[in-house]
């Protein structure tokens, strides 16, 4: 049973029902905020194990605002993926300058969103043994 946490930063109504719903089946709890300023401030509350930061938010953008995450030692060490879309050229490289972990590039694709996600936990939490085979 998975109890991690997963902040997810998206103003995109449509989006965020997706993700809610994928973070469900994959037994995570979910923290939601529909823009950056919220968003940080739950990540200072809640010490998630993982963000999902768009980058197109109203008012603060998402690379503003994972700099700000990154640059606080209560938080630097959350591994933040970026929500990406598709026509937005060159956001991949933006995302990983501002101290991003990967991307996830919009539209979501539902059947290796989990996968996905899976993997940077593990980068997360190297020596834990839930990951280790059991006899
Ligand atoms: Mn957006």
């Amino acid at each position: 049973m998975e109890n991690k946490t997963i902040l997810v930063i998206e103003d995109n109504a449509l989006n965020m029902k997706l993700i809610r719903v994928l973070i469900g089946i994959g037994n995570y709890q979910t923290i939601e905020a529909i823009d950056a300023e919220t968003g940080i401030k739950l990540v200072r509350e809640h010490q998630p194990d993982l963000i999902l930061m768009d980058l197109q938010l109203p008012g603060m953008d998402g690379l503003t605002a994972t700099r700000i995450i990154k640059e606080d030692p209560i938080s630097k060490e959350i591994p933040i993926i970026a929500l990406t879309s598709y026509a937005m050229e060159g956001d991949e490289e933006g995302a990983v300058e501002a101290g991003c972990a990967g991307y996830i590039t919009k539209p979501i694709d539902t059947r290796s969103f989990l996968d996905t996600i899976a993997r940077y936990f593990k980068h997360n939490v190297p020596n834990d043994d839930s990951l280790k085979e059991t006899k």
